[in-house]
């Protein structure tokens, strides 16, 4: 079993398809075992993507992230952090497989609906960057 940090990002919350995502996430064998809604503060987006930093795309990314709601849930599953990244498909929409979230919902590489997190390691950090154990059923 693993868990994953899973951000419906605020193109798809403006649509209204935060359930039709989850929907994805529990026929798939992936359980939510924490979710929130919460607005990200300029400082939260900056350092949640730090990594990507000297990006040229990371100022407008940050503005991205912080122009709306949007939703946090930890993914539990076999083979969680695979699984999630294979049905969001590919970070441009328009490369990504038919089927896949992002192919779906999502309308641009910076408006593209969902965020999972891309290892383990990766997942451990970002998950107690929004929840602490608690929340965490
Ligand atoms: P992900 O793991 O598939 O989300 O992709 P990355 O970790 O490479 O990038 C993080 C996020 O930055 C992506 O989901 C996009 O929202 C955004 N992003 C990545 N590449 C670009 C780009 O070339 N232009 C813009 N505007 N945004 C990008």
């Amino acid at each position: 079993m693993q868990k994953t940090l899973s951000i419906i990002k605020p193109d798809a919350v403006k649509k209204g398809v935060i359930g039709k995502i989850i929907d994805r996430f529990e026929s798939n064998g992936l359980r939510i075992a924490a979710a929130k809604k919460l607005k990200l503060s300029e400082e939260d987006a900056k350092n949640f993507y730090i990594v990507h930093k000297d990006r040229p795309f990371y100022g407008e990314l940050v503005k991205f992230m912080t122009s709306g709601p949007v939703v946090v849930m930890v993914l539990e599953g076999e083979n969680a952090v695979a699984k999630n990244r294979e049905l969001m498909g590919a970070t441009d929409p328009k490369k990504a497989e038919n089927g896949t979230i992002r192919a779906d919902f999502a309308d641009s590489i910076d408006a593209n609906a969902v965020h999972g997190s891309d290892s383990l390691e990766n997942a451990a950090i970002e998950i107690s960057f929004f929840f602490s154990n608690r929340e965490i059923c």
